[in-house]
C-alpha cells in the first residue's frame, strides 16, 4: 500500500509518500525525523486529540468544552464520543480538571474553566 500525505508537524507541510509492505514501512519526502514518525504512524497507528464539550448539569445552558489529554487511536474516536455525550459534570470546573479518567490510556480533561 502506499499513500500520499502532508507532514503536519510543522508549518512547512513536506510531501510524504509511504509505503507499506507487511512489517516494513519506508517515508520518503521528508525533511526532518519527526517526519518520517508522522508518515509512518499516520499510515500505521493513526491517532488525534480529541476536542468536544460536556454539559454542565447546575447551570442552565451550561457546556464546557474538553479534550483528550493525550491522543488516542482514529478507531476509538467514536466510541469517546458516545462515552462523552453521555457524560455530566457540575460546576465549579477548572482547566485541567479530570471530566473522564482512564479512557483509551489517557483522560479527558476540561478546557475551560465554568466558576
Ligand atoms: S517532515 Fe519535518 S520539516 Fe517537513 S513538515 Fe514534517 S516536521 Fe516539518
Amino acid at each position: 500500500m502506499e499513500r500520499n500525505i502532508t507532514c503536519i508537524i510543522c508549518p512547512r507541510g513536506c510531501s510524504l509518500t509511504v509505503t507499506v509492505d507487511g512489517e516494513n514501512t519506508k517515508v520518503i519526502g521528508h525533511s526532518c525525523p519527526k517526519g518520517e514518525k508522522y508518515g509512518i504512524d499516520e499510515c500505521v497507528n493513526p491517532v488525534r486529540t480529541v476536542t468536544s464539550i460536556v454539559r454542565v448539569t447546575n447551570r442552565e445552558d451550561t457546556m464546557v468544552s474538553v479534550k483528550t489529554a493525550d491522543p488516542i487511536p482514529k478507531a476509538e474516536i467514536f466510541d469517546l464520543m458516545k462515552l462523552i455525550r453521555e457524560t455530566t459534570v457540575e460546576a465549579p470546573v477548572k482547566i485541567g480538571d479530570i471530566i473522564i479518567e482512564n479512557v483509551y490510556g489517557t483522560n479527558v480533561i476540561a478546557t475551560k474553566d465554568i466558576k
